[in-house]
This record gives structure tokens, sequence and C-alpha cells, in this order.
């Protein structure tokens, strides 16, 4: 199957309501987006699938939930005041300003000008996005979180105090962060606020259990996605070389994912040895061998955005007559819908609103009584409904409805009685 054009899946996303451009109304705003109804679904279908994997089913990993705004001198001590830098060059022509280590950018902008390209020396561009705070001048300047990590480290003396939990152990965290990123695009790819979920897995500082633990966390990473419906076939692993790493990182592999734009970054996985932990002055006490020691820490860290695009990407595809999302069940924003045959028929639609009210106790249920038939179920598999179940005059006599597959479009007829069962079977196969 061919890859999916970015902007196909853009279209589809702006009219059903999946991602709207931020501020659209004033004119937009280069780097924002806004999830609308389904977009939002889906998005929180995502972190509850993350949650439950990284969190409610482990014994190791507790949850939180730090403020967005810290103490500025929590980025000093992490060197992001430093380091979280983005090369940034400018053309002399026009002053316009982008990464000097995006050669396709560049070419591209030096083909808009007549004249021999002319470009600034690179200089540092820290990604951080300043806010003032204060009610008294001058106001006193922090900033909007560049990762959502270092709430983790901040935390970390509390949370063994708190919780007694014992390394290994791990903290988990999904939020928002901010970047001043200089070109943002490729749709919800690269924006200046996005959603990251991470887990920091603090580990003794022995170098060689660290790394046989960091290679088992990318196998349970990419088996996650695999699981939710992605093909694996579209996924790969890339290591880091050590002059791209980051400021903090031993080891680095990406998760990247085969977009029609390139291979691009879906998750990071990092072995951060004890460079945050040493820089913030926290250690760890050993209550059963009374050592202490600085711990190692393993990270992944996903985007909420990135992957739920990679997701949608993956889903679309484009038949000789409809549209189909193939998401996964757990993760599509709607599993059933329910419709009345006609909508001016009002034992239709009262039987149909009964099985309505006894699939939502189940399944995350739609309802659709606009048109005809075969218009409801397309508009169902654009956006990725599982099943439609239609409530016709057989059902008033014989107590059953057509349930209609998303994928095949096969339909057979099941009883009220066994629909719930019927359903729970399929989303399990
Ligand atoms: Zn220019």
């Amino acid at each position: 199957m061919s890859l999916t054009a970015l902007a196909d899946l853009v279209s589809l996303c702006k009219r059903r309501g999946f991602i709207y451009p931020g501020s659209a109304i004033y004119g937009g705003y280069k780097g924002f987006w806004d999830y609308g109804p389904l977009g939002v679904a889906l998005k929180r279908n995502l972190k509850d699938a993350w949650w439950q994997t990284m969190v409610t089913d482990r014994d190791d990993v507790v949850g939180l939930d730090a403020a967005i705004i810290m103490n500025p001198e929590v980025w000093r001590a992490s060197g992001h005041l430093d380091s979280f830098t983005d090369p940034l060059v400018e053309c002399k022509h026009c002053h316009q300003r982008f990464r000097a280590d995006e050669p396709t950018q560049l070419a591209k902008h030096e083909a808009t000008h007549d004249q021999p390209p002319a470009w600034t020396e690179p200089k540092k561009f820290n990604l951080l996005t300043e806010v003032l705070l204060g009610a008294t001048e001058p106001k006193s300047k922090a900033y909007l979180r560049g990762e959502i990590t270092q709430g983790v480290f901040v935390n970390f003396a509390h949370v063994v105090a708190s919780t007694r939990i014992k390394i290994p152990f791990g903290i988990a965290q999904i939020g928002k962060a901010f970047r001043n990123e200089i070109t943002p695009g490729n749709f919800t790819f690269r924006s200046l606020e996005f959603e990251q979920m991470e887990l920091e897995y603090f580990v003794p500082p022995d170098d060689s259990a660290a790394p046989k633990i960091f290679t088992q966390l990318q196998a349970q990473r990419l088996d996650w996605y695999v699981k939710l419906g992605l093909q694996a076939s579209h996924l790969r692993f890339r290591e880091h070389q050590a002059d791209e790493r980051a400021h903090y990182a031993r080891l680095a592999t990406d998760i990247e994912y085969h977009t029609s734009f390139g291979w691009k970054e879906c998750e990071g996985i990092h072995h951060r040895g004890d460079w945050d932990l040493s820089h913030h002055h926290l250690t760890y006490h050993d209550p059963e061998t009374n050592a202490t020691y600085t711990p190692y820490v393993l990270e992944t860290s996903v985007g909420v955005d990135r992957a739920a695009l990679f997701f949608l990407l993956d889903a679309y595809e484009l038949t000789a007559d409809r549209v189909i999302l193939k998401l996964h069940p757990r993760l599509a924003p709607y599993q059933v819908a329910v419709f009345p045959l006609l909508k001016n028929k009002p034992e239709l639609v009262k039987t149909a609103r009964q099985v309505k009210d006894r699939l939502k106790a189940n399944f995350r249920t739609a309802w659709d009584d606009r048109g005809n038939i075969g218009k409801r179920y397309y508009a169902q598999d654009e956006i990725g409904t599982l099943y439609g179940i239609t409530i016709d005059f057989t059902t008033l006599q014989d107590e059953t409805v057509t349930v209609r597959h998303r994928d095949t479009t096969a339909q057979v007829r099941v009883s009220l009685a066994k629909l719930v069962d019927y359903l729970n079977h399929q989303f399990k196969a």
C-alpha cells in the first residue's frame, strides 16, 4: 500500500473534525493546531492506551502531573538554558530564518531568490518559550517547559519518600510542552505547543545492566505501536550518532515512522545516565544495602500529536468509492454507530435509541439518523467507526439487527440479546 499523502489527511481532519488550524478565524497562527471533537477523542484514547501499558499494568511505575511553569533555576540546572538550542541562520536577502541543519528547507528557500544564496553564520537559538510573570515591574522571566521530563526529576525525592517505591522504578507523566521552533511544519508533526507522554525509569548506575534495560525498553515500545495497529513495516529504530544526541543523552534511539515526507521521529528512547539527578543534586538511598548513589535514568518519550498523526496516516485508505480510516478499536473515536433505518418512523427510532443506550455502556457509540443508510456507513468509515448497526422493520419482528463491518463491508444479522457479546468478541479478535 502506498503512503498516505499528508494533504489528503489534512483535508479529512478538517472536514470531519479531527484537527483544525489554530486561531483560524483570525488568519491562523503558525505552528498551533486545535483538536476537534473526533481528534480529542482519538488523542484521549491514545493517552489512555499508553497509561494502561506504562502505569496501570505495571507495579514498578507511578504517575505524576507536574506544573508547566517551574522555577527558572530548574532549566539552568538541567542545562536547557545553555544547550537546548537549534542552529539558526538568516537569509541576508529577506531576513527569513531557518534551521541550519535542514538542507532541503534551505535549498527550497534559495530557489525563491534570483541572487546567489547568502546566509548569516549559524548561531545558537534557544527553544525555550519565555513568559513574564508577576504584578511588579520589571516582571520576572520564566519558561514554559520545553520537555515534561524535568518535572519528574524535581519531584524524584518526594515520590520516593511518599510512596516508598524502590529502584528500579519509573515515574510516568503526560502533558503539554512548548518549543519556540524556527520552522514548524508538516501539519502537527512539528508545532510550538505539543503533548508528550514519558516514562523516566530509574536504575542503579551499572554500566553493564543499564544498556540491557535500555534495549528491552526499545523492544517493548516498538511492540506497543504494532499492537495498536501500526504496520510494522512502517516502523524502524534509528540510533543517534554521538554528535546528534541531546546534551543529556548517553545513548539515544528514535522510533521512526515512514511518512510520505520521510522517516520521522515518533518516540525518543534515551539513556540519560545520571545527568539530570546529579545536576539537581539528587541521590537515592537504598534501604536494604544502605548504599547511597545517583541512579541512571532511562527514558521513553512519545510525542502524542506525532503518534496521533502517524496512527491516522497509517489508518487512512482510499478505495474506489470510499475513504476508510482503519483505526484499531482501542483508538477509534467511536467503535460502533447505531442507525434507525428511517428517522420518520417512531417505532424504529425508539428501538434504535434503546439499542444505543444498551451499547453505550460497553462501547464508544455514535448515533446517526441523517440521509440514507449507505451514506451513513461511508460517513462512519471515514472516521474509523468499526461497526454500523441498523435497526430496520425486521428488527421489530424478530429482534435482530444488521451489523456491518467497516473494513470488509460484510453484513450479518445478530440478535439483540447477543449483540454486546458479539461485538466484544469481534474487538478481541
Ligand atoms: Zn530569503
